[in-house]
């Protein structure tokens, strides 16, 4: 096979290993990571995955590493584990090393000499490399003196103490790269969805709510303890989010939530909000569902009144939108919210639905969805529901079942696009989907560096 520059975008797990095996494969690889090495999953890294490393990690990176040192391929890490235990010592192998650049963005990508209307398909537009554009961030700390020997603080002594403070400078570089295959493994998270009716931001969310509040944070009791939280969402990270406060609420008496998450669309509300897979082989993620359905269910406004509501940990808002937030000081917090609700989708009357929240805490779990803006020089055509690049989209939606663990992948030509050369894997090719899974990435890497292999050597 020839070698060809590869450039990867993200430093992430599926990254990585595109990264190693392209190495193993022979050819010229430099990754490009915004932060760190698996920066996301780092945000993420008290929580417990559900499936199994076996599933994890690939052939190729368990057979480059040793089997030795790494986890039981039944062992259920938590994210910071799946790094420290095998991530970074990915990073680190030989075959990668000068090879892993963090603290570099890429902003934009373009076929070189070619604008995004021209030589559309054409054999020139192929023969010339992909041009990335790489914003690099380095900090140096230097030590400041006081000026004048005056301004320094005098000991007990009446020595005068040498007194200096530390500053960090920030530089940022731009270059440019230049590469024959560029594998977008840039991930959705952090690029959070609107918690607002149907997608559109809320009145007020643009400006009340940070990056963090669409994370999982750890529930610390400084944080939420004693405190009032609505939670947005009717997945599995709203679900982990609910049953942790739910657990900090049996230590610090005074901690609620207010969850709110669809029903699910054809079981109502009898069956709680998140959707259990039939025999679900991924034995945490069912108790994860089931607890924080018997959570929802037992504190579903329409059931118990509010005031039974105000015994129970979690009280479960369901097929409600929100109008507007409101910042306002509670007495414990400046920055407290008032939630303004809509009610006006639900089927079901209730009398004692609340038209207004005041909480203390906002967590909205409501998904990600990819950033395209790096690569809108180039040719990719996406579809118009999920923003994933059209040809895997259209299989994803073909899929019946409700579990994730029930896919496969679909082969390499799927995650072709119209501009050649150019793959988008990993959790960003399922576009806002959200049932993508590392199992399936690792697999999408193995399938597109065997057919480029076929293709550059063919
Ligand atoms: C809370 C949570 C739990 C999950 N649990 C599981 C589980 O149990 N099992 C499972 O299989 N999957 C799970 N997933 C889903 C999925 O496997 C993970 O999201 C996984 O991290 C996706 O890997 P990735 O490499 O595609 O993307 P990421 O891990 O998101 O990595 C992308 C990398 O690209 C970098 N990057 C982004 N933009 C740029 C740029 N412009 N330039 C340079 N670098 C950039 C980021 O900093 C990041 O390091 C979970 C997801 C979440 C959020």
């Amino acid at each position: 096979m020839l070698m060809s520059r590869f450039a990867i975008i993200g430093g992430g797990p599926i990254g990585l290993e595109a990264a190693l095996l392209a190495r193993q494969l022979g050819h010229d690889v430099h990754v490009f990571e915004k932060g760190r090495v698996a920066e996301n999953i780092l945000d993420w890294g008290h929580v417990r995955l559900f499936s199994p490393f076996g599933m994890n990690s690939s052939e190729w990176g368990r057979g480059a590493l040793g089997n030795d040192s790494l986890p039981g391929a039944d062992e259920l890490l938590t994210g910071r584990e799946l790094v420290e235990r095998y991530l970074i010592p990915l990073s680190q192998l030989p075959e990668l090393a000068g090879r892993i650049h963090e603290q570099c963005r890429v902003l934009s990508i373009s076929r070189r000499h070619f604008r995004k209307t021209e030589g559309i398909g054409s054999a020139a537009r192929e023969a010339e490399p992909i041009q990335l554009l790489i914003e690099q961030t380095s900090t140096s700390r230097s030590v400041i003196h006081a000026p004048d020997p005056k301004d320094e603080p005098v000991a007990d002594s009446g020595r005068r103490i040498r007194a200096y403070h530390e500053v960090e400078d920030r530089h940022i570089d731009e270059r440019v790269e230049l590469a024959d295959v560029v594998l977008d493994c840039s991930g959705t998270y952090p690029h959070h969805n609107w918690l607002g009716d149907a997608g559109m931001p809320c009145i007020g969310e643009r400006q009340l709510l940070s990056e963090g509040q669409y994370r999982l944070p750890m529930m610390t009791k400084a944080e939420f303890g004693n405190r009032t939280t609505l939670v947005i969402g009717s997945g599995f990270s709203a679900a982990t989010a609910v049953v942790n406060l739910a657990a900090l609420a049996t230590r610090h008496s005074r901690t609620k939530v207010f969850w709110i998450a669809r029903s699910q669309a054809e079981q109502g509300e009898t069956a709680g909000p998140i959707a259990r897979v039939p025999n679900d082989p991924l034995v945490e993620r069912d108790q994860l569902a089931t607890k924080a359905n018997e959570l929802a269910i037992l504190g579903h406004v329409s059931r118990a009144s509010l005031l039974e509501a105000a015994h129970h940990p979690v009280v479960w808002l369901a097929d409600v939108a929100i109008k507007s937030l409101r910042s306002t000081q509670t007495f414990r917090d400046v920055n407290g919210f008032d939630v303004e609700l809509d009610w006006s989708r639900s089927a079901e009357q209730g009398s004692n639905r609340p038209s207004r929240l005041s909480v203390d805490r906002i967590i909205a779990n409501v998904g990600y969805r990819p950033d395209r803006s790096i690569y809108e020089e180039l040719h990719v055509h996406e579809c118009y529901a999920t923003q994933g690049p059209i040809k895997l989209a259209a299989k994803l939606l073909g899929e019946t079942s409700s579990d994730c663990l029930a896919q496969t992948t679909h082969g390499a030509d799927v995650l072709k696009n119209p501009e050649p050369n150019f793959f988008i894997l990993g959790s960003k090719s399922y576009g806002r989907n959200s049932n993508f899974l590392l199992r399936v990435g690792i697999e999408q890497v193995r399938e597109v560096l065997e057919s480029l292999g076929r293709r550059l050597s063919g």
